[in-house]
């Protein structure tokens, strides 16, 4: 059985956490150390079984407790080699070690115990930015956030996956109608931006399995509400999925039994 987490999603932290009875892996720690660790405890994943943290991109909200985190647990940091040689600075202010970073290829397979850990490159404004596709098991968990657009790579990636955590980042009406300036909307629904409810449903659409868990995450606290979401993903899926809108900031968990 795996027990997984969202501790935290949206501009104000990112992370999740995946414990298989044994081990725990860490994607993104946008969090504080406390934050982190309490939330663990909450759900009672030992602090002693998190072996590794591995970053989708450098942003301060996926990012800014990794540093921390890792000198306090010792454990390695993975980070795609091209956001380690792009971004130098970013690593020495969270104060990731040299010792304790991992740099990884898009592609390459990585495994911590059971664990195999694969990351495909995203489209985002943070050179070297990943998705990963996690497989322990028989069981198959897909990640993507903070996107653009989709990559071709994550079709094959999220296809069959048990569960699905996917960005559902904007409503374009809200984003258009709403306080930011034209050049930051921009930014957003861009090609290196971020993933739109409508982008994201039509992904689901396309790759969602019946009986498969699917949590939207990222949610914009301007550009988007949950009902947006809801409403959005209502429209296009399917029934039999089961859906977690993710509220920012909160945490959920869940189970994928064996
Ligand atoms: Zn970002
Ligand atoms: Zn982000």
């Amino acid at each position: 059985m795996i027990h997984f987490l969202v501790l935290s999603s949206g501009s104000c932290g990112n992370s999740y956490a995946f414990y298989d009875g044994r081990d725990t892996i860490v994607i993104d720690q946008g969090l504080t150390y406390t934050g982190f660790s309490k939330r663990l405890l909450l759900h009672e994943i030992p602090l002693e079984s998190v072996r590794a943290i591995f970053l989708t991109h450098l942003h301060p909200d996926h990012s800014k407790g990794v540093g921390a985190t890792a000198r306090k647990l010792g454990i390695p940091v993975y980070l795609s080699n091209v956001s380690m040689h792009a971004s130098h600075e970013v690593i020495k202010k969270i104060r990731i070690s040299d010792e304790s970073l991992h740099p990884f290829a898009h592609g390459e397979e990585m495994s911590v115990g059971a664990f195999s850990i694969m990351a495909m490159r995203t489209y985002h404004d943070c050179p070297g930015s990943s998705f990963y596709v996690i497989r322990n098991g028989g069981k198959k968990i897909f990640l993507m956030t903070d996107t653009g657009q989709i990559p071709f790579d994550a079709h094959d990636g999220a296809e069959g996956a048990d569960v699905i955590f996917l960005e559902s980042n904007y409503d374009r009406k809200m984003l258009e109608g709403g306080p930011y300036p034209k050049k930051l909307q921009a930014r957003i629904c861009g090609g290196y931006g971020h993933l739109s409810n409508d982008e994201a449903a039509f992904f689901l659409k396309q790759h969602a399995k019946l009986r498969s868990q699917v949590y939207l995450i990222h949610l914009s606290d301007n550009n988007n509400t949950p009902s947006l979401v809801k409403e959005t993903v209502s429209d296009t899926l399917r029934s039999g999925i089961f859906v977690t809108i993710c509220q920012r900031g909160e945490s959920y968990e869940g189970f994928i039994d064996e």
